[in-house]
């Protein structure tokens, strides 16, 4: 995201809008920048602002004359009076900001807005974590803080360590170039998005090692995460070892949806 230096008459209002903090204006200049190493190109700024096509010149003229007369001219608190934002054209690898940042925009792997996959929400008719395996997303960046690649990479190594299987359909798989090692693209390793969802499956004995890695590995990086944990239902539709699993490994269930399995029947022993 740029901001035309033509068109801002450094009323601020865009200030706060950002969720990264990147906007600020420099007194130097008397204009509002963006700081590009911390804006994760989610069009906040462009569209959560209406745009008005006001002059810049008689806009800066008229502030001007108003401070003389020791009033404001400031437009409403929502609206950048100039329309002043340019959303440019990106190429990789910052191209990776705006696919994980703008609700927006489609991303090609997945073909799904957004950054995580229909999968996760769909279990109930698509058996991608069956009975007897728990489904993790491992979820960074929100709210506000954000998360560079290389530190969702500090998370997929540690994982792939302890012989995680990663979802093949998730956006971050898809931008791995070793599933065995959790390996990320050299070159998105700096980029910064908003937030990024990690998809991983394991046996049930294997969901200890997974929370007290991903615990360890969280107080290394520099962003914060939330963990959601899946399973399915046996023949009977009941669930008796991770939930008890969990309460005994001192996590409680802060929020939880049982998916009811409209959609499609796939579960054929429960016919
Ligand atoms: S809202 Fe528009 S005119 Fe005001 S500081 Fe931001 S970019 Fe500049
Ligand atoms: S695109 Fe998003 S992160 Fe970048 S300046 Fe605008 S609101 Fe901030």
């Amino acid at each position: 995201m740029l901001i035309d230096t033509n068109k801002c008459v450094a009323c601020a209002n865009c200030v706060p809008v950002c969720p990264m903090g990147a906007i600020y204006v420099d007194t130097t200049i008397n204009r509002a920048r963006i700081n590009q190493d911390e804006c994760v190109e989610c069009g906040t700024c462009f569209r959560g602002m209406s745009q008005e096509h006001l002059n810049p010149t008689m806009v800066r003229t008229v502030r001007k004359l108003a401070r003389l007369f020791r009033f404001r001219f400031e437009p409403e608190p929502d609206v950048c009076p100039t329309a002043a934002f340019v959303m440019n054209d990106l190429e990789m690898p910052r191209l990776v900001r705006q696919v994980f940042s703008d609700p927006v925009v489609e991303h090609k792997s997945t073909g799904i807005k957004g950054r995580g996959t229909e999968e996760v929400k769909t279990n109930d008719v698509n058996p991608r974590v069956d009975v007897g395996e728990v489904g993790y997303t491992i979820e960074f960046g929100r709210p506000g803080v954000g998360v560079r690649f290389r530190d969702i990479q500090e998370m997929t190594m540690s994982l792939a360590d302890i012989g995680v299987q990663f979802e093949e359909k998730n956006p971050i798989s898809h931008l791995m170039t070793d599933k065995s090692s959790g390996t990320l693209r050299d070159d998105i390793l700096n980029e910064k998005i908003l937030s990024g969802i990690v998809e991983i499956k394991t046996r049930l004995d294997q969901v200890e090692r997974v929370l007290t890695t991903v615990e360890d590995v969280n107080r290394q990086i520099d962003t914060v995460t939330a963990v959601g944990i899946s399973t399915r239902c046996d023949s009977e539709g009941e669930e008796t070892h991770l939930a008890e699993l969990l309460e005994e490994l001192g996590y409680g269930a802060e929020r939880a949806k049982t998916n009811m399995g409209l959609g499609r029947l796939t579960n054929m022993e429960a016919a």
